[in-house]
Order: structure tokens, then sequence, then C-alpha cells
């Protein structure tokens, strides 16, 4: 076709589905880009007109607006011709002329493997698109085009454009929901990418397709003539799949094309929801459907607004796919975006309006959003080939109320509650699947019905959850938190709390941090970066100051204690008792006591395993704490030289029991202690009491034990028990 064909074409299109039937403007954009391009030719050797016209088509072809399709036509002029800005300003108005000067930015973007510099691409494609989408279609029909005439470019020229691509354009089509170029751009990608798959496939393709073309229009004219009987007016047509689904499937799946059913499929296109669900009815009547092969992507639509019925069938003994759907669901499939068109009043050109196709653009808005919170290059550049992944999977799920949430495989509560809102997310304290308790890192399952728990007293999230969390949304919520708790104030809060409470115990705040062993036990203890995240987690009420400072006067202890051991190796160091002596003793060997009477002492209960101290008593031998008993902790200074190291002396054989008191907080529900009595099965159970409070429950239970191993063991299986949130040692 010429160049004045394809203008005769452009407006034939136009007249199709556009409402105003004056394309004055786009008569013309055409003469001044003719004059402007003058005697340029493409590569190929055509005239460098026959591009541009081609672009504008295939706008037209999505149904775009006059602004845009005029923009198509202009949208080389500034780069490659001596027009400029503002010479396409004067003539045809600012909206046309920052359409092309949105295009014209974009080209200049290099396609690069090196991390920062793709980054740096995709921010700059983003911030383009959220000042007006429409200058991604114009660059999307662009590089169609440009696919569709690659044969003349070097091989390596068209690998790597085939390659960028598949990495950001096609997804881009995906997720603005326009079928109809994507498939042409995954295609014409996948020839140049793996040119010898490509023709393999095609050839086996043909052969595939007459073979099954019979039964595939035996099935349409099947339904047809029941359709036409029940009075049900539609269109039934039979369609291949696109190649490169095609093949994705045959990799991902590893099958080969005979073991791939659904290469064809029968569309069936109807007037109304109602109707849709008719003819699911009618189909499985005729033929048998595939259990668990129906998928309602209408009443729960995918994340690009895609709507339709898809049910799986057999025809004598052979699958078969149909999908069904409205006119105006395969438009939004085709179209996408451009289906949203709202035309306003003539000469006031066209708009979307994307208050009101927030969800639509949602996606769009979380990675603007993520420009301005990343700032890690790497950690950005995840994030947006994370949501551009089309192949990747999804679950739906609801809220009690029955509102559909639509999550990447493999989410957890965490991701499902920061997708109500990050209010939600924040507030989180536990989550109920179908009614029962669940553990954060539950992973959800489709059709899950899902209850976040959530308390005005929850701490907000904790750091773990970063690990937890499938969703970028989550990720970049949870660490937005972090962030806004690190504010100033916060970090001069926590500071000021820790100075007063060190005082309190007699100690000096910046003398026990000058110690950066003291504070690196601090630190890996909580999960900290630095002191101004220690300081903001303090300030918040994160953490308490007194745990903070309790560590790190109890890492000073433990050094005095080495240190004045080593001082004195007279008292200190006589010999060590044996095995056999510590054993008879208690368990439990103390630095310095030869086969000295031990025991356990009764305020915190430690057990083989613990960290442990032996405090020296008169007379009575000695008692053994845990490190971080408090009383040990706060003991005046002359008692606290009587501390000594101590350690268990193991041995498999060690006849002792000891008593471990736990405390569990659950969700009430019925049946709870019954569930916590039959995992303490087995166990000498010494005290259970339980109390309730609102709809929370906790258990206070003395149980016997042999070692910290068992006493691991029963805590873990304890807090697997549905609605235990916590167990811990009292
Ligand atoms: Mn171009």
């Amino acid at each position: 076709m010429t160049h004045k064909q394809l203008y005769n074409e452009l407006i034939k299109k136009m007249n199709e589905y556009h409402p105003y039937k004056d394309f004055s403007v786009i008569g013309e954009v055409y003469e001044f880009a003719l004059k402007a391009h003058g005697a340029q030719l493409r590569k190929s050797g055509e005239p460098y007109m026959i591009h541009p016209m081609s672009v504008a088509l295939l706008l037209a072809e999505i149904r775009s607006d006059i602004e845009t399709v005029a923009a198509g036509i202009l949208h080389d002029v500034v780069e490659d011709t001596s027009f400029s800005y503002d010479d396409i300003r004067e003539r045809f108005g600012a909206e046309i002329a920052e359409l092309v000067r949105g295009v014209t930015k974009l080209k200049t973007l290099k396609y690069v493997s090196k991390e920062d510099e793709q980054a740096e691409n995709f921010r700059q494609l983003f911030f383009s698109m959220s000042n007006d989408p429409r200058v991604i279609l114009i660059k999307l029909c662009d590089r169609l085009h440009n696919l569709r005439t690659l044969e003349h470019m070097s091989p390596e020229h068209q690998k790597r454009k085939a390659q960028e691509t598949l990495d950001i354009y096609a997804p881009l089509a995906h997720r603005l929901g326009i079928s109809k170029i994507r498939y042409q751009l995954e295609d014409l990608s996948f020839r140049y990418l793996k040119p010898e798959e490509y023709f393999d496939l095609v050839k086996k393709m043909k052969s595939r397709v007459s073979g099954r073309q019979r039964f595939i229009s035996d099935i349409v004219r099947n339904l047809k003539y029941v359709l036409a009987k029940e009075g049900i007016e539609a269109k039934v047509v039979g369609r291949a799949k696109h190649l490169f689904s095609i093949y994705k499937k045959m990799v991902s799946q590893d099958k080969t094309l005979d073991g791939i059913f659904d290469i064809l499929a029968v569309r069936v296109i109807v007037g109304t929801r109602e109707d849709c669900y008719s003819v699911l009815g009618i189909v499985h009547n005729m033929y048998t459907p595939i259990p668990g092969r129906v998928k309602d992507y209408i009443a729960v639509p995918k994340s690009n607004n895609y709507q339709s019925l898809h049910t799986t069938a057999f025809c004598k003994g052979s699958p078969f796919e149909a999908q069904i759907r409205t006119w105006e669901m395969n438009e939004e499939a085709e179209y996408g975006i451009a289906a949203h068109w709202k035309y306003k009043s003539r000469g006031e050109g066209a708009s979307i309006d994307l208050e009101s196709e927030e969800a639509k653009f949602a996606w769009l808005r979380h990675i603007i959003e993520w420009q301005m919170d990343m700032s890690d290059n790497k950690e950005y550049l995840a994030a947006v080939k994370d949501d551009l992944n089309i192949y990747r999977d999804h679950v739906y799920c609801f809220t009690p109320k029955g509102e559909v949430f639509n999550l990447l495989n493999g989410s957890t509560p965490i991701d499902f509650a920061y997708a109500i809102h990050s209010a939600v997310g924040n507030k989180m304290v536990g989550a109920k699947v179908n009614g029962a308790i669940v553990t954060f890192n539950y992973v959800l399952k489709n059709g899950d019905q899902v209850e976040i728990l959530t308390s005005n007293n929850s701490r907000g999230p904790s750091r773990d959850w970063l690990s937890v969390v499938r969703t970028t949304e989550a990720r970049s919520k949870i660490n937005q938190w972090f962030r806004n708790e690190n504010k100033e104030e916060n970090v001069i809060k926590g500071k000021a709390m820790l100075e007063k409470e060190a005082g309190k115990k007699g100690a000096d705040f910046y003398e026990l941090i000058a110690n950066k062993a003291w504070l690196n036990s601090v630190f890996s203890r909580y999960g900290m970066g630095d002191l101004n995240a220690l300081y903001a987690s303090v300030g918040h009420g994160g953490i308490k100051d007194g745990q903070i400072i309790n560590r790190l006067l109890e890492e000073r202890q433990k050094e005095q204690k080495l240190r004045e051991l080593k001082e004195n190796p007279a008292e200190a160091l006589t010999q060590k008792p044996t095995d056999t002596q510590a054993k008879g003793k208690g368990g439990v060997l103390v630095q310095g006591q030869d086969g000295v009477f031990t025991r356990l002492s009764k305020c915190c209960h430690p057990l083989p395993g613990d960290e442990i101290l032996a405090f020296l008593t008169r007379g009575r031998g000695a008692a053994i704490h845990r490190t971080d008993c408090s009383n040990i902790l706060s003991l005046p200074a002359d008692d606290a030289a009587r501390l000594v190291e101590a350690e268990w002396a193991g041995g498999k054989e060690d006849p002792r029991v000891y008593v471990a008191d736990l405390r569990l907080l659950c969700y009430d529900r019925g049946n709870l202690f019954v569930d916590i009595s039959k995992v303490a099965d087995g166990f000498k159970i010494v005290r259970i009491s339980a109390k309730t409070d609102g709809g929370d429950a906790i258990f206070n239970i003395s149980i016997e034990i042999n070692d910290k191993q068992q006493l691991d063991r029963i805590m873990s299986k304890l807090g697997g028990v549905k609605g235990v949130y916590r167990v811990e040692r009292a």
C-alpha cells in the first residue's frame, strides 16, 4: 500500500468507530508530515511516510481518538526532520504536540542490560505514561510496525528489539488490556528471537489446525443451531490460540503440541451477561465438561479487567476450550484502555477519566509510587519486572463481605491485608482463613475467605514480614512504614528514653553503647542495622527501652564476670568438675566450684540448653538462673560479685525433670482447650490455667520437661495449634 492508500484506509477505519465525522485535522497533519519527511526513505527502500501512516492505522484499529492518531502520524517528525515541538504546537495545538513530545522522549531510551540504566529507562517510561497514557499507545503501535518491518535489519538488531519487546512492551500491552496488539508483538518477537522453534511450530500448527478444523467447525455448527433454537443471538467462531502462548505452554508444562488441547478454541459472543451463563449451561449440556476447568472471569475479572467464561469440555472424546463473553467484554479484551475512551463534545478532544478507571490504572499508580519509594535501582527493577510478568499465576481471595482480591500465587494473609489498605496491614495482628486462625506465612489458595484481625494496640508490622510477603505492594508499604517510623521525632524520643532508663538502673547509656560487642548483640537480637533504627523503634514503642538496657547490662555483666575470673585464677580455676561429679550434684557444672550442690531457681526455671549463671549462696550451694533472669539483672553490686559462670553438664541419661512455665496467647475458639491438651498429651502437666479476655484466651501451663530441645519441640507444637498466636516462657 502507498501512504496515500494508507491515509484513505485510515479515514475509512476512523469513520467506523469515531463519533465525529470531521477528520480534516488528520488530513492537515498528513500533508504536513509528508512535507516534513520529504524524500526520506526507510531501510527497506520504501518512502518514510509508509511508517507513520501504518502506525496511525494501527492506532485506529484499537480505536484511538483523533489526537492520538494525529500524533501517530507526526511521531517521528521532531526527531527525524527539521521541524520542532513548537512548529507542531503552532499548527495543531498543545495536546497533539505534547503527545509527540512524549513519544520522542521515549525514543531516546536505549535498551541496555545494565541494571542501573535499565531501571532508569523504566522510570522514564512510566513517568511519561503517568502524564498521558496515550503516549504508550503510540509507542506500542510504533513498535509493532517496526517489528513487522524488522527483516531489513541486522540479526543482532532484530534479537535486541525482540527481547526488549517481550520484556517491556508486550507486558505493557497486556496490562493495558490490548490483546490485539499484545499477541502480534509476542508472535513477531518470538519469530526473531527463536526462529527455529517459531517456524517449526508454524509448520506443526498448520497440520494440527487443519486436522482439527473439521472437529471445531462441527462444534461451531452444532452450537449455532442449538443457540438459535433457544433464541439466543450469538456469534460463534473457532479460532487458533496465538503461537507464543502455545510455545510458552509447551515449555512451562513440558508438553508437545499434541498434549495441548486448547490450541483451537470456540468463542461465543452474546448480548448480555445472563446470556453468557445460559450459553455455558448449554455447552455443558451438549458436551461433558472437565471438572475444575470452568473459570468465571465475569464474576471475578482478571487484574487487567479481562472478562469471559472459560470451560473445557469433551466432544467425541477430544477436549476443546470454549470462551463465552458479551460484545462489551470482547471489546475490552481486544482494545483495552482504548475501549474506555470518553469522547467529549466536538473540539474538546477525548480523554480517559483516570478517576473512574481507578482499578484499571491501580497498577500504574503503584509503579509510579514505587519510583518515589525505591531509591535502590535493583529493588525497583525487580519490582517492575515482577509486576509486568504476564505468566505468573494469581489466586483469588475474598473478604468476609465477599469483596474479591486478586493476588500473586504464593501470597500470604499479610499481602492480603496490604492489598485491602496499608492501614489494615499496619494494624494486623492475625488472620483467619475460612473461619480458622492461620499463621502469617500461610499461603493463600484460590477461593479462600480471608479475615484480617486488626488491633489498635498493634505495634505495626514486623521486619520478619518482609521475608514472608510475596507482593511488591506489601513489601513497599511495610518499608514505607519503617521509613516513617524512622522519623526524626521518634529517634529523638527513643534516645531520651534510653538515656533515662539507663540512668534509672545506675548506668550511663553512652558508656554502654560505646562497647561495640554489646551494641551488636542488641542489633542482632532485634534485627536492626544502626543506632537510628534502634532509637526510632524505641521511640515509637516497637521495643521497650527496658529490654534494650537490660540486654546491654547483661552483656556488661557477662564480660565483668569473665574478667574477674581471669584476674583471680586461684579462686576461679581450681580443677574442673568431671561429668559424673556434676551429674550427681544436679546436672550443672559451676566454674571453680567442685561438686557444689546446685538447684534450679524458681524465678526463671532454667532448662538444659538455656544460657545460665550460678549464684553462690551462703551455705546452700549454688542457685542456677537464666542469664536473662530479671532477678539476676537487678542484683545489687556486691551480690552480683557472687555470680559465677555455669554450664549444663549434658549427658544423655540425665534423669532429671525440670518444670517449664509456658504462656499461650490465643484467639478464643471452641475446642481450643481440648486441642491444646491433645498436643501436651504425653507430658506431665503440673498446672494449667486459662482465662479469656474478650476474644482472646491466655493459657498458663507448667509442664515437666527433660531438656531444652524437648521444650522447643513442645513450644513449636503448641504454636501450631489453630488459634495460638504466641507461645512464650513465662
Ligand atoms: Mn517510528
